[in-house]
């Protein structure tokens, strides 16, 4: 029910009581004689104290009643029944005078209570009032308020009654009306309580001033403070931040203000230190003017939700960044609507710098290379079919026309049980590819290496064991001479094999340390011819030299690897010419370059071999090769050498048969300056030639063969030797044979050759020996350690016979 309706029932109600009233009061006046006229419509009625008059008046009054009466004598007989009474009941005074009121209507007591207090009264006071139901002969149900008054006999006794009786019942609908009404508010009020006070949320209601004038119980679980804290106190008297304060108060001004909602996101610490993020709503209250009395305020906590968000944020962010990282592209496509999103990642992956708008399924497969469509087309159809993924590497074409590789991957993804969307990745992977099948080439060339090795450790060993048997089967002194020369020669190519090896493996272990010094370039060149020489006579070539000047030209290098370079170069030339070729040698300076040319007539080399004859195990023709003993090392050693000394190498060729040519350069130095370096002094020194009364030698090695064939070299050479195989035997052997020179292995069981070389020096008798270290270890380092520990030289093995004699020789001469 609304409230002005229910206003205008009560407003009724309030009236009809006062008007019955008053009727009751005219009446009671009447009764006892106190009036003296009425005033009834338009009619004037003097009372005279004869009565006479006094019925009518009665009779006139009853009858303009709006109210039924109905008088009863003492057996509940109807004496009386005014018109609005035969109006109510439907019946004439006089079909009804004379019987009892239950032709009227059945009276119902609401309570027997009720009945009881009635009849006491009408007997004690003359009177009752009692609100009662009728039950009329219809079925209708009457609520009705009756003022009953004691008819009495000229005694005084009680002798029937008289009853005005309204029909209340419209009163009565309404009062239950209002009465439901109010239950429901309040059962209404008890449901929002229940819930305002059980709520996450937080309520509040601020009145003009912005005081909170309610606050629900949960605000303990934010502040620590009971509700009733809050009570009479705005944000700035609880001591919130003022930054958060004016916010929120601007706020509630602008609801005040224009009547309708806001919402308004804040962060707030509560006491334990936990910062939540709040939503409030913040809607207006109405007064009955329509003025806005208050403003209700629901603050939701979406802390989880933030920090999910928040989380969700960054795990995005990161998955962006390592999708960037991977360089990897995305799309997505929307199989209902045909709409389609490409990063632009995606787009360079085929070769796009600027995004293209128009991407669709036939267009990436226009992409794809046609060999490899048929199954890209077929795995994408297997996973439309099958709602499944798909994982691929293809080659596509760039609008450039250039090959490139993808790898792709992705999956469709339903809704309502219908493939809705396809989602894919693609990231570029022709790097990748590439260096797969270098790798491969690179795997490739390593286990054809280790064939050619096998073959190439092996071969010599078959004329050596050959030659030893000639030897022992043999007495001919020609024979053995023969066969010692062919021992030399095989066990010269082994050496120089592994002696390349070891330099490939501690040239790319960055071990090798270059000991550079001022060049003359001609000397170098002249010393390497003779290096090769052997190879370019054994194979008839000719070889013409067109060497600058000595000393105009300078490098500052390390003379060793430079001959090596040099050699290694005119080997190749004297090896991949047919015999008989012709072979030119020249050197210049140009353009402040050293600049080394070896040109041959012999097989040539591919073009598309050519950048690739550097790399490590390259050979063009390995059938060629293995006949003529190479590994397919030497022109990666050249590239890494040269390269150390800050120069260049290239190689060019007309291809098959049209013969190569070699162009090394290096940086010249200014060819004014002295040369401080006579790099062929030692190969250019006369041969020494075996001593005929060599000097005391003590060859100790814990190889026994290692030490057994050097001393039997040291032997034909004219030396005494005498071997020990540790170190405490060598101190010892050394005491007594007193040699001239040790050779001495450094890695010795019991002392090592350092602890023995010291313990020699400080003996009397060992100052002057001479002490020559013999070992694997070249490197600058281990040379130190040498002379530190008292050696006189450093030799790494295997012994050089020459270096050797050379020491000898310097030995006799002490
Ligand atoms: P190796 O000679 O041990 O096989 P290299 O590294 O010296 O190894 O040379 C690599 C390959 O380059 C050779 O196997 C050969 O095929 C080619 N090559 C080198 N020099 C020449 C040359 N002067 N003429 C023709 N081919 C050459």
């Amino acid at each position: 029910m609304t409230a002005p309706k229910e206003q205008e029932l009560l407003a009724e109600n309030a009236e009809l009581r006062l008007r019955l009233e008053e009727a009751q009061e005219t009446l009671d006046a009447i009764r006892s004689g106190s009036v003296d006229a009425l005033v009834v419509g338009d009619d004037v009625y003097t009372l005279d104290r004869a009565h006479a008059t006094s019925n009518k008046l009665r009779s006139d009054v009853l009858a303009q009643m709006e109210d039924a009466v109905i008088g009863m004598d003492r057996e509940d007989r109807i004496i009386y029944m005014n018109p609005a009474a035969e109006r109510q009941y439907g019946m004439t005074a006089s079909q009804a005078l004379g019987n009892e009121r239950n032709v009227l209507y059945q009276e119902i007591w609401l309570s027997t209570a009720d009945q009881v207090e009635a009849t006491e009264s009408l007997h004690k006071n003359g009177a009752y009032r009692a609100r009662t139901m009728q039950l009329k002969h219809n079925g209708q149900e009457v609520h009705v308020e009756s003022a009953v008054t004691a008819l009495r006999d000229h005694l005084g006794e009680v002798n029937g009654r008289l009853e005005v009786i309204r029909d209340v019942s419209e009163r009565h609908r309404a009062e239950a009306e209002i009465r439901h009404a109010q239950l429901t508010i309040t059962q209404r009020e008890r449901q929002f309580s229940t819930l305002v006070e059980n709520s996450p949320d937080i309520f509040a209601r601020l009145d003009r001033q912005y005081r909170h004038i309610y606050v629900s119980p949960v605000i303990e679980r934010y502040g620590g403070q009971p509700s009733c804290h809050y009570l009479g106190k705005t944000c700035e008297s609880l001591g919130m931040p003022p930054e958060l304060c004016e916010r929120w108060n601007a706020a509630v001004e602008e609801v005040f203000q224009t009547r309708s909602d806001r919402s308004i996101s804040f962060k707030f610490t509560t006491p334990a230190n936990d910062e939540r993020f709040l939503e409030a709503r913040l809607i207006p209250e109405f007064a009955e003017d329509g003025s806005v009395e208050s403003v209700l305020a629901i603050a939701t906590d979406f802390t989880d939700r933030e920090r999910m968000d928040a989380a969700l944020r960054e795990s995005q962010a990161r998955l962006r960044l390592t999708i960037e990282a991977a360089r990897i592209g995305d799309w997505d496509l929307d199989l209902r609507t045909g709409e389609a999103r490409h990063s632009a990642r995606h787009d360079q992956c085929f070769g796009y710098a600027e995004p293209r708008a128009d991407w669709s399924f036939e267009v990436f497969m226009a992409h794809v290379h046609p060999d490899d469509r048929e199954f890209v087309e077929r795995l994408f159809h297997q996973a439309v079919a099958t709602n499944g993924e798909w994982h691929f590497e293809c080659r596509v074409i760039w609008p450039n026309g250039s090959v490139h590789w993808i790898d792709a991957h992705g999956s469709i993804h339903q809704e309502g049980g219908q493939p809705a969307r396809m989602l894919g990745i693609v990231a570029d992977a022709t790097s990748r590819k590439l260096a797969e099948r270098a790798l491969l080439d690179a795997d490739r060339r390593k286990d054809e290496f280790l064939a050619t090795l096998a073959h190439e450790l092996r071969n010599p060993l078959a004329p050596i064991r050959n030659a030893l048997e000639i030897m022992r089967l043999s007495k001919e002194p020609q024979a053995q001479e023969k066969a010692r020369h062919m021992i030399e020669r095989q066990v010269w190519q082994m050496v120089h094999l592994v002696d390349d090896l070891m330099d490939v493996s501690r040239i790319t272990q960055g071990k090798v340390e270059l000991r550079r010094e001022r060049i003359d370039i001609a000397v170098a060149i002249q010393n390497a011819i003779d290096t090769s020489r052997p190879l370019i006579d054994a194979r008839h070539h000719t070889l013409e030299a067109r060497l600058p000047a000595p000393q105009t030209v300078f490098v500052y290098a390390d003379v060793t690897r430079l001959i090596q370079i040099v050699s290694n170069l005119l080997n190749n030339a004297a090896k991949y010419t047919p015999e008989g070729g012709r072979i030119v040698l020249s050197a210049q300076e140009k353009d402040r370059q050293a600049v080394i040319t070896i040109q041959d007539t012999g097989t040539g080399i591919p073009a598309e071999m050519l950048p690739r004859v550097f790399d490590m195990f390259t050979q063009v023709d390995r059938a060629l090769e293995r006949s003529q003993g190479g590994l397919g090392i030497g022109l990666a050693l050249v590239r890494k050498l040269v390269e150390m000394h800050g120069g260049s190498v290239q190689a060019k060729s007309p291809g098959l048969g049209g013969g190569s040519t070699f162009e090394v350069q290096l940086p010249a130095l200014a060819s004014a300056s002295t040369p401080e370096s006579r790099p062929s002094e030692d190969r250019d020194s006369p041969q020494a030639g075996h001593a005929q009364i060599g000097p005391n030698v003590l060859v100790v090695d814990d190889n026994v063969d290692s030490a057994e064939s050097l001393a039997t070299m040291l032997a034909l050479m004219g030396c005494q030797t005498q071997m020990a195989h540790d170190g405490m035997e060598a101190v010892k052997v050394a005491q007594s044979f007193l040699p001239d020179v040790v050779m001495l292995d450094i890695g010795l069981p019991l002392l090592t050759g350092h602890e023995v070389a010291r313990h020699i020096r400080a003996q009397p008798w060992g100052q002057t020996m001479l002490l020559v270290a013999l070992t694997g270890w070249g490197q600058e380092e281990d040379r130190r350690k040498s002379q530190d520990a008292g050696f006189n030289h450093h030799m790494v093995k295997p012994v050089d016979l020459e270096t050797l004699d050379k020491l000898l020789a310097q030995r006799k001469l002490h």
